[in-house]
């Protein structure tokens, strides 16, 4: 078995094929948990009430136990509750959405009007009329260090893990694949594809990669109010959301916060790193609306990326000797270790007994 592409789910493909005893090999081009494709910035958000699909959520919950397991095996903090609020006008997708999948999947959650808001809350300053919907089980997860615990739990079972390799094509075989490699030809059973955002190379599926920038912001007032804080999503008027996270990266570190969808279209071998002025500003004007306290000078700014599908769900899917997992739209980490149970399932039986009809590449067809 041979996993291309070692970031947040090939990583967990790997453990998880490793794990069943399976002969893995995993190749990534450039080094284990690095900061050249998705999955850096210190924290991703991870909530149960999911307003993009209620179908989500069974994933969600099989991806918390895989969460916990993966903490206490690699003896690491990887996920942190802190609860989560998500905020927006009665029928805006992030409020009534969230709302949706609570109520289908019976989801313990607190609905507050915009007063009841700003008093459990006192750092948010939500527009009269807006509403939030509060869960506690909601939190982050740590990217470099799960990425670094898969690596390291495959590792120790076995697996073969190559870095500073990259794949440059393949072809099937009657009994696998054929891999070329810039280390030489690697043949295997089965080749999963993990490449995030280098898929437009090497999969037939409608995908735009987006440079998306992670702001961190000095609070005026200090960082206090927001070290016992919940995550959250904010949706303004025009259905704009920002998105951010407790302050966890110590006094001078910044609270994290960005625009959720707010990209340009980039190469993935020319991502422009340099953040201008101009989009620290309208960020900050943004923050500055809902959480006032929060809009100060900016500590740090990180850009990364996302590979979207025309319809932001996922695509995992199973072809011949093929398993691709890619197109994860910006909202995938939460689901990472689901994700790598999923693709070892796909990989060594052809099937999985997770819900996932809804990110088969046969809907653009
Ligand atoms: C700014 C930002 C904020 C986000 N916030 C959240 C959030 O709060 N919550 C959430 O759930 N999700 C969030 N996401 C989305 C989530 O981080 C991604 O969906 C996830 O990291 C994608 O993982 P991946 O494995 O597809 O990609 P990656 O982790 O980038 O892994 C792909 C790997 O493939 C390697 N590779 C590519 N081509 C080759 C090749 N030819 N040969 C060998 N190796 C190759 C790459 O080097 C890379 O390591 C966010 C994403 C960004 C950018």
């Amino acid at each position: 078995m041979l996993v291309v592409g070692l970031g947040g789910m090939g990583s967990a493909a790997v453990r998880h094929l490793a794990a069943r005893g399976v002969r893995v090999t995993g190749i990534e081009r450039f080094g284990p948990a690095h900061d050249r494709g998705s999955s850096h910035g210190r924290s991703r958000v991870i909530r149960q009430s999911y307003f993009e699909d209620p179908t989500y959520v069974p994933l969600l919950l099989r991806a918390y136990d895989l969460w916990e397991q993966a903490q206490k095996e690699a003896d690491t903090d990887l996920l942190t509750l802190t609860g989560g609020l998500y905020l927006g006008p009665p029928d805006s997708a992030t409020f009534a959405g969230s709302l949706r999948a609570a109520r289908e999947h019976d989801l313990p959650h607190e609905v507050l009007d915009a007063a009841e808001v700003r008093r459990r809350f006192p750092t948010f300053h939500p527009a009269p009329g807006e509403h939030g919907l509060f869960e506690s089980r909601a939190g982050f997860v740590r990217p470099e260090a799960a990425v670094a615990a898969h690596l390291d739990l495959a590792a120790r079972d076995g697996a073969d893990l190559r870095f500073g390799v990259r794949l440059l094509d393949w072809t099937e075989t009657a009994d696998g694949v054929r891999v070329r490699t810039t280390d030489g030809e690697i043949t295997a059973g089965h080749l999963v594809l993990s490449p995030g955002a280098w898929a437009p190379g090497f999969v037939d599926v409608p995908l735009r990669v987006e440079r998306q920038v992670q702001f961190w912001f000095a609070p005026p007032g200090g960082a206090a109010p927001f070290v016992d804080h919940p995550v959250y999503v904010a949706e303004g008027a025009h259905g704009q959301q920002i998105y951010g996270l407790p302050a966890i990266d110590g006094p001078a570190g910044g609270v994290k916060v960005a625009f959720f969808r707010r990209g340009r279209d980039t190469d993935p071998d020319a991502l422009d790193r340099v953040v201008t002025d101009a989009e620290v500003a309208e960020v900050r004007e943004r923050v500055a609306r809902t959480l006032p306290s929060l809009a100060g000078p900016l500590v740090r700014a990180v850009p990364c990326m996302y590979t979207t599908t025309p319809d932001e769900h996922f695509v995992v899917h199973r072809a011949g000797n093929v398993t691709v997992a890619c197109g994860f739209s910006g909202h995938g980490f939460k689901f990472v270790p689901v994700i790598g149970e999923i693709l070892a399932d796909l990989a060594t039986t052809g099937t999985t007994p997770h819900p996932i009809s809804l990110f088969d590449p046969a809907r653009f067809a």
